[in-house]
Formats: C-alpha cells, structure tokens, sequence
C-alpha cells in the first residue's frame, strides 16, 4: 500500500517535470518558399515562420541565409558584369510591420551582412503559437540560397540555442538542381549541358546556351524571358523596317523548331553581338551571338559584288558554332530597288517582300544553309523553290524553308 502510494507520486512527480520542460521548449519552423515564386530581380519572397511553445520577449530568433548565389549581372544578357554581390539578402528595412516582431541586424561576426537577420518579440506576442513571415530580397532571375533560423533564450545570441528550424530552399527546389520547381523545365538535372536535338537525323547538338542559362533567361526589348531546352534558339539583331522578314518561316514545319527573338542592340551586350555575356561558373558551354542584319544602301552601281544581300565571312556559311562565327548581314536595299525596277519584273513583288526574302535568305547562311541548300555552295538547280535559291529573280523565291533542307540549318554548335 505505502509502496503502491510511492509509486503514484513519483508518476505525478515525472508528469509535472515533463510538462514543465515541454512548456519551456520553443520550437521553430520555416515553410518551404511559395511553389509558384520564381527568383526575379526585386521580387522579395516572404516565408512563413511558425513558433511553438512559451514566446515571448525574451526570446530572439536570427535567421541565416547560406550557399547563396552571386551570378555577375541580373541575368544572362544583362546587369553589371562585376556586380559579385549575394543574390539573395535579408534586410531589416524589408520585413513586415506590425506582427509583434522587432528587426534588427544581429552582431555576429562570422556572418556576412547581407546573410543574416535577428527578430525579437514585443510582450504582446507571448503565446503558444505565434506565426509571422521573414522577407528575402532577390536579385538575381536565378538566385538559390538555403535559409535556416536558431531561437535563442534571455541572453540573445549570447546563450546557447534553444532550437534550430528546418533548412529550407529559396526558391523551393524540391529535386536539387537550383533551378525554381515552377519552371516548366524544372526535370532537367543534366542543367550545365546544352543537348536540343533535331531536327531528323540532324547530329549537331544543342544551340550554343546550357539549361541552366535558358532558365536564368533573357532581356529582350525590355522584358526577361526564359527559353525553351527543347527547341534550339536564335536571337537576331535587325534595324530593316521588316524586322527578321521571312527568317521566321525556318520554324514551324517539325517538333524540333527554331525560337526566333528580335532583340534590341543594346540586348546583344552593348553590340557585340554576345548573348550569354553574365555567364554563371560552371553552367556555361560556349559564347553564343546574335545575328546582325543591317541596310547597307550601297548597290551594284556602287561596286559591290554582292548582288541583295550578303552573309559573311563566307568560309563560316558550312561550319558549326554558327551564329556564333558569323559576323554580320548586309542588306543592299538600293540593289533590291533597281531589281524592282526591271521590267520583267515590275509589279511581281513588293519591296518590303523582296527585302523579307533576302533577310530570310541571309538568316539561312547564319544557321548553315547554303545556297540551293542542298548541298554544296553557290549550286543552284534553277528551280527556286526556296528561299535559299541563288536566282536574280527575287518573285521566283519562295519565302518558305522546305522541310529537306532542316538537315543543315540546325548545326547552331559543333555537334558534342
Ligand atoms: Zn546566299
């Protein structure tokens, strides 16, 4: 009986420890980053935080920021090439007001600034479960960092930890590969390889940007687009009222298509024709370019060889890592004129058309069509069923890429 009573009050005794060490615990949670938040340039990202137990103003909770990126420039084609700073920063400017929650910079000097954050809690906080957000700066379209968080007791950072959250990733990354879970071609693990494919038994491999830079994207005329992995992509530059004319015709007749893009001059590194200039360490495969089409107003008249247009150098017409070896096109729109003038000719074709198909034409040369197209240089059959045709009569072009001919317009690279 005695013994029996004993045992109760040990039972009782353990009870009542037990739960006052279980009310003292504060536990922290961190949810993961929004499934459909893609890191943009500043775009913030606000993650839940949830804690559980007895808060109250004697606790402090630093949240770290860890493995964070620091890409050059904001995205591939564009930002300051020096600009090394952390793609992703918490800032006690940028937080949330009026949740019970303090912000400040924490004092630890084994943290870069920009990577950790200290919260403290007004006394109207204290409860069982208190939840607010933290907010992360972005500045990068393919910022990655890791964000954990540590809650400490009455001395601050001075005592030791009372418990340490979750790590989560930012952006939610659920397969480990960097890139944001919400991009349509978030499969990929092999990011760093550059491998489109096609068309038929086309050989050439990929077009000159990795998966990882097609993720991280583009400036183009203003807005940042990222591209497809599937299809191999051509950015052109054209300053011809009729724009990329009929070079958009060389998409279309396969699943394995070109992505034609206009860009700006200035979407082209300032000129130079460079497209993946803010390249990431590791996740790039080669310099891929634009093409340049310019008016050139010189004509025959003027002694230039080239009858309407003219691709060059020539030797890089059949050789891969097109566009990337070509320089530029010249478009002779006077030359075109005084064809237009023909009387032959005369009222078969506008000007703007004529103009469309040797941009076209031109266009080809950049992604290893040849002349006739099928086959060797300067071998026109006369039959002037492509826009690849080398005729004197521009209204015997068709505007069209026939399917035949997409076995040479895709070597974009050298084929690895
Ligand atoms: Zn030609």
């Amino acid at each position: 009986m005695k013994n029996t009573r004993f045992c109760f009050f040990i039972i009782l005794l353990i009870c009542f420890l037990g739960k006052s060490a279980f009310s003292h615990a504060v536990t922290i949670k961190l949810c993961k980053a929004p499934s459909d938040w893609m890191p943009e340039f500043y775009v913030n990202v606000p993650i839940k935080v949830t804690i559980k137990g007895d808060l109250d103003s004697r606790h402090t909770v630093v949240f770290n920021l860890s493995n964070v990126t620091n890409w050059p420039g904001v995205c591939i084609n564009d930002g300051s090439k020096n600009d090394l700073l952390p793609d992703l920063v918490l800032s006690a400017n940028n937080q949330e007001t009026n949740s019970g929650v303090t912000w400040s910079k924490p004092i630890l000097t084994s943290k870069p600034i920009f990577d950790s954050i200290k919260a403290e809690f007004t006394p109207s906080a204290s409860t069982s479960k208190f939840t607010f957000y933290v907010t992360i700066e972005c500045f990068d379209f393919a910022a990655y960092g890791q964000l954990n968080a540590t809650i400490y007791g009455s001395d601050g950072t001075n005592s030791p930890p009372l418990n340490s959250s979750n790590t989560i990733t930012i952006p939610r990354d659920e397969n480990g590969n960097k890139i944001a879970d919400n991009w349509l071609y978030n499969a990929a693990t092999d990011t760093d390889s550059d491998d489109e494919t096609g068309p038929g038994s086309n050989s050439n491999n990929g077009d000159g940007f990795t998966i990882f830079e097609e993720y991280r994207g583009f400036y183009i005329q203003g807005e940042h687009t990222r591209i497809c992995p599937l299809s191999k992509d051509i950015f052109i530059y054209s300053n011809l009222d009729e724009g990329l004319g009929y070079a958009t015709n060389i998409d279309g007749d396969n699943p394995y298509t070109f992505n034609l893009y206009q860009v700006s001059w200035t979407d082209m590194d300032g000129g130079n024709r460079v497209m993946n200039s803010r390249q990431c360490p590791g996740y790039s495969y080669m310099e891929q370019r634009a093409i340049r089409v310019l008016e050139d107003k010189r004509s025959k008249a003027d002694e230039v060889d080239y009858a309407y247009g003219r691709a060059y150098p020539i030797q890089y017409h059949s050789s891969p890592n097109i566009p990337a070896n070509m320089l530029q096109a010249f478009i002779y729109t006077k030359s075109i004129d005084h064809h237009l003038e023909k009387p032959e000719v005369v009222g078969r074709i506008s000007k703007s058309d004529a103009i469309s198909l040797i941009i076209g034409h031109e266009v080809g040369h950049h992604v290893n069509l040849a002349d006739d197209a099928l086959g060797s240089w300067n071998n026109d059959d006369g039959t002037a069923n492509s826009i690849m045709s080398y005729t004197d009569y521009l209204y015997q072009k068709s505007p069209n890429f026939p399917p035949a001919y997409h076995e040479d317009e895709f070597k974009l690279t050298d084929g690895n």
